[in-house]
């Protein structure tokens, strides 16, 4: 059984007999944080400026009339609040991330370096073109790298994530289709059901209907069942290669083969490049359209570390559609093409109000030069030999999903393994907070029985990974043997213990209102 303390902290039987609770709910040095409007800050400020000359306002009845209701904190305060906040958090930078699919791998600090020389951050979208020659150079340079690497003719550099490269990539298929007459008659997409979810639902955002494609007990794309479904109907495949199950799809060729040759598109998700980089051009591959994300293979930070990019590559057939802007050069220098017009005639539009996220392309360009080409092999190799020495070193405890054979940048595991201990993946997860690691990807894909994807990257040391795999076959063994509430009441050592995240999912409370009876709102 756990307990709490006074205030609310988790205490195991174990704690409390070694280590008494502390009197405060504070953990060595670090300390309980509330929200900031909790503070008592009300009517402070963190600053002294000077009362404004004002000529009056043209705001008229919309002028504020009671007070904007911040709170007010002084500067060391506020740091103190959001330093604070920051270690309750897991970051890259703290440890191994092996979030599956997301490839979370170090951002080389060289990289920020560079995106913060004033030349590429202190510039504005709308100065003239000639006062940012060396940024639309930069431009030019990152696209000359993503088509080299990809074997791809074209790029469009502005969508700002994956899912919006997905959005992009559909939009030039769909373009492509309704110059061609076809807009009408092909309405299907077709996704295999391993997919990521942002797949399904870019292609029915765009308007298709999704036809979902089965999978083998290999972990493969059916190719029989693929084709039984390719008709005049359909616009394109979207096939992530290698696939969500950690898998390369060995029937790749076949499958565009027979995509091209239904008149549909083959639409591949790049979101694991990272597995292949340098080593195979989806171009080869007969792929027309496919985002990266910069974010992944060319470690840029994402998920709570900043914005994403997610560049398109196009193929010769679907490249006149790219969305504008993009970079042309001559002798007069680098320019944009903005408009939908002279060489823009067939773009289907753009994607943002500008050119996309500067500071992801700096990072992305900076990875690859400090890398070069034979740097960025080794990137997919080491990432492949790490998540194969993971998968090795775990299969005689856990079930792979995928006994068979290598597997790419990812080891996948389903639940099998758990059978009659009454413990969860779930439940192992939020253990595995309290041994210190982040989880791995959980119940996805979801073709996998309670899966388990982990996806080390190639920026963790055999060190590094030894840890996580003693920290994993501990857990393991004490799963098997029915140390039950260990995993069930986990995490105990976080500073927030189990949520309900389906209640926070259906009814998230997104407003802070002051308690009844606070005084707050008429300060
Ligand atoms: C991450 C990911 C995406 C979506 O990319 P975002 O940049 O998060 O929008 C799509 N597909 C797969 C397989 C992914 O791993």
């Amino acid at each position: 059984m756990s307990t709490m303390n006074t205030v609310g902290r988790p205490t195991t039987p174990n704690q409390v007999s070694s280590k008494p609770a502390t009197l405060t709910g504070a953990r060595g040095l670090l300390q309980d944080e509330h929200l900031i409007f909790e503070s008592d800050g009300w009517g402070k400020t963190g600053v002294d400026l000077p009362e404004p000359a004002t000529n009056g306002s043209d705001l008229g009845d919309l002028v504020r009339k009671d007070p904007i209701g911040l709170p007010g904190l002084s500067e060391p305060e506020a740091m103190r609040h959001y330093v604070r906040l920051s270690q309750k958090n897991h970051a890259i930078d703290l440890a191994i991330y092996p979030l599956g699919s997301c490839t979370m791998k170090h951002n080389p600090r060289l990289n920020e370096k560079m995106a913060r020389l004033p030349g590429f951050s202190d510039i504005h979208p709308l100065q003239p073109m000639s006062t940012v020659q060396g940024a639309l150079e930069l431009m030019d340079q990152l696209s000359h790298w993503l088509t080299t690497l990809t074997g791809m003719p074209a790029v469009a550099l502005s969508p700002k994530a994956g899912a919006h490269g997905e959005l992009c990539g559909l939009m030039a298929i769909r373009a492509a289709h309704e110059a061609a007459g076809q807009g009408d008659v092909r309405k299907k997409v077709l996704v295999p059901t391993s997919a990521h979810g942002t797949n399904p639902a870019t292609a029915a955002f765009v308007g298709y209907s999704v036809v979902e494609v089965a999978q083998t007990d290999d972990g493969r794309v059916d190719v029989a069942d693929l084709a039984s479904k390719l008709g005049p109907d359909v616009a394109a495949i979207m096939v992530t290669n290698p696939n969500t199950c950690g898998l390369f799809e060995r029937d790749i060729l076949e499958i565009s083969r027979l995509t091209h040759e239904a008149g549909a598109y083959f639409y591949c998700d790049g979101a694991n490049f990272n597995a292949i980089v340098g080593r195979v051009r989806p171009g080869d591959l007969g792929v027309d359209a496919m985002h990266i994300n910069l974010h992944k293979t060319f470690s840029t930070p994402h998920g709570g570390g900043g914005p994403g990019a997610g560049p398109v590559v196009l193929s010769a057939a679907l490249a006149p559609f790219a969305p504008a802007p993009w970079v042309v050069s001559d002798a007069n220098g680098y320019r944009l093409v903005e408009r939908e017009e002279d060489e823009a005639a067939q773009a289907f539009g753009r994607l943002c109000a500008f050119q996309g996220q500067m500071g992801m392309y700096v990072r992305a360009l900076s990875y690859m030069m400090s890398h070069g080409s034979d740097g960025l092999r080794q990137v997919a190799e080491d990432a492949v030999l790490n998540a194969n020495y993971i998968k090795a070193r775990l299969s005689d405890l856990m079930s792979p999903a995928f006994p068979e054979g290598p597997c790419m940048h990812e080891a996948l595991f389903d639940d099998e393994w758990l059978k009659g201990t009454d413990i969860t993946t779930l439940d192992f997860a939020k253990a595995m907070i309290d041994e210190g690691f982040h989880p791995m990807t959980m119940y996805f894909p979801l073709v996998v029985h309670g899966a388990m994807l982990i996806e080390p990257t190639e920026t963790e040391s055999k060190q590094e990974l030894d840890r996580f795999i003693e920290a994993m076959r501990l857990l393991a063994e004490a799963a098997k043997a029915g140390d039950v509430e260990r995993f069930k009441g986990a995490p105990f050592h976080a500073p927030m213990r189990r949520l309900d995240e389906t209640r926070a999912a259906r009814s998230p409370v997104l407003r802070w209102s002051a308690p009844e009876g606070s005084n707050i709102a008429a300060e």
